[in-house]
């Protein structure tokens, strides 16, 4: 936590826009019903709706995305606001400087297509609205390590970094906190945790429907940017680090930087890309598009810890099913005692992120008889309803809370961000060779024999 105060107004770029509609008026209402929101929020977009075409709008995405509360609907409607303009024009900014009024310390935040944050940042200077400001930037920060370190350049002539907020949504999710959690607040997994016990960490983040109408949106990014480059390599971060020395967030926010930096630039021969078969014929997506839609990849961390322990990423569209697990598995016992051993892969620690949250363990345990046979048993640590229901905060309400109170513990910092692309890097610019998969799979066949001396892909 932080002692720095609240952010007296926020103030949302791109309020029309999909993001805004899926999660962000519904994070709003779920402030507001913790009382965590009670400053003005002003919208700024181009669509010059009316206050009550905004409020409905609100109304409609609560409605499809969440269950309205009337009681804190109408309180957050009687928040909001709208500067309308473009993010061109000098005058948009010189209206929201007056429509801020007495604001000391408003949040920015830019949800607008990432070819207009350099745009949206020189105005909100040039206009006098930055001191005292925080900002939060949606990803994709930068769309390889050059681009990544020229926008934390500009960042950096407006705002001090503890004022910049990178927003990764995946960090706010409640299983992907207790990744780090459940590794630090337990003395039993500490001393398997390393190249003597572990075999091979395998993470696969696997989704059964296609682009989605996103088609435009997705060619221009691809797997490795979409879900490796940030969600992936952040869950790594965790599961890898060392322990920080507190919950400062530079502590740990040290540690994961540290971590990404001993991780190999991957290479083309540690990597398999797919693109499923119908991919081209997607509206938005170019008829001879080289977009991959899977990628499938080992990594090697070069440290003390994790020397010689392969960890393997998978994440593709239009796949056998969605899920997002963590599998850590350890090292087989040595069939000394028993002629029936468990097998490799018998033993492990899974973290299952989506569309349950569980931790679970794998054991072997005698069959009951005369013989010494052995079964898989799980054990289960912890389970859960999906994110965001009941008493759990949804990620972008945390985020946004945490971002209003100057907390950057959920957010990535200059140096992770661009240690993370400097991993991917090489491999955008000189990829793998493409393949292409059916829908409903589990990718190219080829994305199996990575894996295929250590057991195959845990769950197919
Ligand atoms: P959209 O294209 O749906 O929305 C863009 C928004 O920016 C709209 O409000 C649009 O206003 C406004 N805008 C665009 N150009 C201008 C301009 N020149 N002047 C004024 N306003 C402008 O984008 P998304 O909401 O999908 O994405 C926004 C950001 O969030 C991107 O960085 C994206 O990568 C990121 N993101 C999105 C996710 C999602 O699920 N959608 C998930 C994670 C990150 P108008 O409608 O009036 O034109």
């Amino acid at each position: 936590m932080t002692d720095h105060p609240a952010s007296d107004a926020l103030v949302f770029f791109g309020i029309t826009g999909d993001l805004a509609y899926k999660k962000i008026f519904p994070a709003l209402q779920a402030l507001v019903q913790r009382e965590r929101l009670n400053v003005p929020v002003i919208g700024v977009a181009r669509s010059q709706l009316s206050d009550a075409d905004l409020i409905e709008r609100a109304r409609a995405s609560i409605t499809e995305h969440d269950t309205l509360d009337p009681a804190a609907f109408q309180k957050l409607s009687s928040l909001l606001g709208h500067v309308w303009g473009d993010y061109s024009d000098a005058a948009t900014f010189t209206r929201l400087r007056e429509r801020l009024g007495n604001a000391k310390r408003p949040l920015f935040y830019l949800a607008v297509p990432p070819s207009l944050f350099p745009t949206v940042v020189q105005h909100l200077a040039d206009s006098g609205c930055t001191a005292g400001a925080r900002i939060v930037i949606e990803k994709p920060f930068g769309r390889d390590l050059q681009s990544a370190r020229s926008l934390n350049t500009l960042l950096r002539t407006v705002f001090p970094e503890d004022s910049i907020f990178r927003i990764d949504h995946y960090l706010g999710k409640e299983a992907v906190q207790n990744l780090m959690y459940f590794r630090f607040a337990n003395t039993f997994l500490e001393p398997l945790w390393n190249r003597h016990y572990v075999d091979s960490v395998q993470i696969t983040m696997a989704e059964s429907m296609g682009v989605a109408g996103r088609g435009a949106f997705y060619d221009e990014t691809g797997v490795i940017r979409d879900v490796i480059q940030n969600h992936l390599l952040q869950i790594i971060s965790y599961l890898a680090m060392e322990a920080p020395s507190s919950t400062w967030p530079e502590a740990i926010r040290d540690e994961q930087a540290k971590v990404l930096r001993t991780i190999r630039p991957l290479s083309p021969e540690h990597l398999v890309l797919g693109q499923f078969r119908s991919y081209r014929q997607e509206p938005g997506v170019a008829p001879d598009s080289r977009v991959p839609t899977f990628a499938a990849l080992q990594l090697a961390i070069d440290s003390w810890r994790w020397e010689g322990v392969p960890f393997f990423i998978r994440a593709g569209k239009c796949l056998a099913e969605s899920r997002t697990d963590v599998m850590v598995e350890l090292k087989p016992a040595p069939p000394v005692v028993f002629q029936q051993a468990a097998p490799r892969g018998a033993n492990y620690v899974r973290f299952r992120l989506s569309p349950d949250v569980a931790i679970n363990i794998g054991a072997y345990t005698k069959v009951p008889g005369e013989g010494m046979a052995g079964q898989p048993v799980e054990l289960s640590v912890a389970s859960g309803t999906r994110q965001g229901v009941g008493t759990r905060l949804g990620p972008y309400e945390r985020l946004l809370g945490d971002a209003m109170t100057g907390d950057a513990t959920l957010f990535a910092r200059q140096d992770v961000v661009e240690a993370a692309w400097a991993i991917v890097d090489p491999v955008i610019k000189d990829p793998a060779a493409l393949l292409e998969y059916d829908c409903g799979g589990w990718g190219p066949a080829d994305a199996d024999q990575l894996v295929a001396s250590f057991g195959g892909w845990a769950g197919r």
